[in-house]
């Protein structure tokens, strides 16, 4: 038991139980990642509610995710508290806001907007604005942010003419759009997900009597991930206190990370300006990683600019010595992600629980090369906070197009020549969907060009390796691959972004694409804020491990691709500036290209040339039994079917409503 079990202070160092035993009233814990902030706040509540401050059922804990929530609500069920809340403040707010409903709008709760996308293109339309779908999106989360940062139909222009911010189309023309989609919203009684923080704000704040029953329900608030609060989720929140300061936030100013979405760390950074008489505690003693990882950690961060007082932060080690972080660099994305596989699959095999192992990109379409590289090492994983590669609507889309030209195809196939260049026939299909030489600028037309670009790095692959290529082949081949992606599984090496790895842990972390362009991200570059939100991003996953923490990046996207990728800059002094010469797989740097053979023993990928000509790798026994190995094949087949089934979450409504 990671939480130790004894009473609500057991387990607690000296400064986390001062935190933990403060009398009712403002209490704020600034610490760096992993010094126990988490579990100071469940230990804070078993205390107040062991001590009779206040009953379970009093306490309002509100957190980022609906993981984090599940978690918070793990640990006090563990120190035996039953009934206190911990929840999202989207969860939080849609409770208390079906409950209010009929007494403030009298009538029928309405019903939450689903597909939001569909109702914004709806108003584009309205407004006469372009209605392509990468465009929507990032009007969509235009349209979040406004209302996160309580920036009302009304102000828009003039707030965002204020801020300058970088836009994908005219604000005056977004601001329109915003207008519409409320009005739709409305006229159709549908809520979107800032509405229901939104609506109970009003409520509470216009309500007398919903403002009353609510103060007498809850008394104690606790927020975690505090230095990420949106200006409306700061709202709701003054709104619950109505007044009142039981309140205890903690947080860690160097892992903000959603200002992009309206957050900010100032609520943290003033805490004590606003309460005076707060409580406030400083931790420093990390427990969760290895000296090591900690170290790392703290280079990465050091070398941020203008850090506020606050957020100078140095976190002091306290777990034994570890493994040194790995860092490691690839001629290409392939080799990369297969390298990452195998020495998953060794850690497996070394008794670290797959569910004990992460995988953390920067952009969800980094997803597909892992995916197929773990399924290949018959290691089962969980896809979080992001779509499955296969059920993306450009890869759908692609695959039709794809589909219906192998259909052509094979209509003039009679006369030999048309199966010669797959690769080249799948990139001409891929084109007119949005695949350019080179990728283009935001956010949502990035990662669809990635996405596709993934697709012709498959067919690369598949007309390098099939013995007879041809475009209905590699149709077919997409087709099952999309077929081995079922219902999810629960066990399994967790792949997910960096955003969605906030506040979790992993004895064993590998941080992948650490490339300029990924690391920090493309359209970040020019502005100071959005790189230095990206240095904390990289610190949010540096942080994530206890024990093995791997880095690695790869100089061509594809195999035998331009190597013209460089090292993230964030590296720079952190990593050994000499590469090691053999990457994790064994394999020296400069040998380009993934080996295509596996052992037909075990089935690992074959990497040297002698293993590959005796066609099993070193390891496996070369006197098997045929009978046996046709077994093991069909049985790894199997396996390697019921285990690579990625769970589907959406970051959007599934993550924000437990
Ligand atoms: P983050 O900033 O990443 O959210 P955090 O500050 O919330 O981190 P926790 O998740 O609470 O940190 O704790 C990190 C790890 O250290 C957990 O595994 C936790 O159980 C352990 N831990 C915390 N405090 C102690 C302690 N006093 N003794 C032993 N282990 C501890
Ligand atoms: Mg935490």
């Amino acid at each position: 038991d990671r939480d130790g079990d004894g009473g609500p202070l057991s387990g607690l160092d000296p400064e986390q139980r001062a935190a933990a035993t403060a009398p009712r009233g403002p209490v704020c814990v600034l610490a760096g990642a992993g010094t126990g902030k988490t579990r100071t706040i469940t230990h804070r509540i078993a205390y107040l509610v062991r001590q009779g401050h206040v009953s379970a059922g009093q306490v309002l804990a509100v957190t980022f995710t609906a993981r984090a929530a599940g978690e918070l609500r793990n640990r006090l069920r563990h120190l035996g508290v039953e009934g206190a809340q911990a929840r999202t403040f989207h969860a939080a707010a849609l409770k208390q806001l079906r409950y209010f409903w009929p007494r403030v709008v009298g009538e029928e709760p309405w019903e939450l907007l689903d597909g939001k996308l569909k109702l914004v293109g709806q108003a584009a339309h309205r407004v006469g604005v372009s209605t392509e779908r990468d465009v929507l999106r990032d009007v969509a989360s235009e349209i979040e942010w406004s209302k996160a940062s309580l920036v009302g139909v009304e102000d828009y222009a003039a707030v965002t003419a204020r801020l300058r911010r970088d836009l994908p189309a005219p604000a005056a023309k977004i601001g329109e759009v915003y207008a519409a989609y409320e009005e739709l919203k409305s006229s159709r009684r549908l809520l979107d997900f800032d509405d229901l923080l939104l609506h109970t704000t009003a409520a509470i704040e216009q309500h007398r009597a919903v403002a009353e029953e609510f103060r007498q329900r809850y008394r104690c608030f606790v927020v975690d991930e505090y230095q990420d609060v949106t200006p409306l989720q700061q709202r709701l929140l003054e709104a619950w206190l109505g007044g009142r300061d039981d309140i205890t936030v903690v947080g860690d100013a160097n892992q903000t990370i959603y200002s992009f979405g309206g957050a900010s760390p100032q609520p943290l950074l003033e805490f004590t300006r606003r309460y005076p008489d707060a409580t406030v505690v400083r931790l420093e003693r990390d427990y969760r990683s290895t000296p090591q990882v900690v170290s790392l950690a703290n280079s990465v961060i050091a070398g941020a600019r203008a850090r506020p007082a606050a957020a100078r932060l140095r976190l002091v080690g306290q777990r034994p010595a570890g493994p040194e972080p790995v860092f490691n660099e690839f001629d290409d994305e392939p080799a990369e992600a297969d390298a990452v596989a195998r020495r998953i699959r060794e850690l497996v095999d070394s008794g670290v629980p797959a569910s004990e192992i992460a995988v953390l990109y920067r952009v969800n379409a980094q997803s597909e090369s892992y995916e197929r590289a773990l399924a290949d090492v018959a290691v089962p994983y969980v896809i979080r906070g992001g779509e499955r590669f296969f059920s993306r609507r450009e890869v759908r889309a692609a695959l039709t197009a794809l589909r219906s030209a192998a259909g052509e195809d094979s209509g003039h196939a009679a006369g030999a020549g048309s199966p010669a260049d797959v690769a080249g026939a799948v990139r001409a299909v891929l084109e007119p969907l949005g695949l350019t030489a080179e990728p283009p600028q935001g956010t949502t037309a990035r990662e669809r060009w990635d996405a596709l670009a993934a697709l012709a790095d498959l067919a690369r692959d598949f007309a390098a390796s099939a013995s007879e290529p041809s475009l209905g082949g590699f149709v077919t081949e997409l087709e099952h691959r999309a077929s081995a992606q079922h219902p999810p599984t629960v066990e399994g090496v967790t792949l997910t972004s960096l955003h969605a790895a906030k506040g979790l842990e992993w004895d064993a972390v590998f941080l992948v694409g650490l490339t300029e362009g990924t690391m920090p991200i493309q359209h970040a570059d020019g502005s100071d804020s959005a790189i230095e939100e990206e240095r904390r991003l990289l610190y949010v996953g540096l942080t994530r491990a206890r024990e093995h923490l791997w880095l690695s990046w790869s100089l061509a996207r594809n195999q035998g691709g331009r190597r013209s990728r460089r090292r993230s800059r964030f590296l720079r002094g952190v990593a050994p500036d000499d590469q090691p010469g053999p990457g994790a797989d064994g394999r020296t740097k400069g040998r380009n290209g993934r080996a295509k053979a596996s052992c037909r023993v075990c089935g690992s990928r074959l990497a040297e040339r002698a293993e590959v000509s005796a066609g099993r790798c070193a390891q496996c026994p070369s006197d098997v039994d045929e009978e046996l190995l046709a077994r093991l094949k069909e049985w790894r087949g199997r396996r390697a079917r019921e285990l690579s089934v990625p769970a589907y979450v959406v970051f959007t409504d599934a993550t924000l409503i437990a």
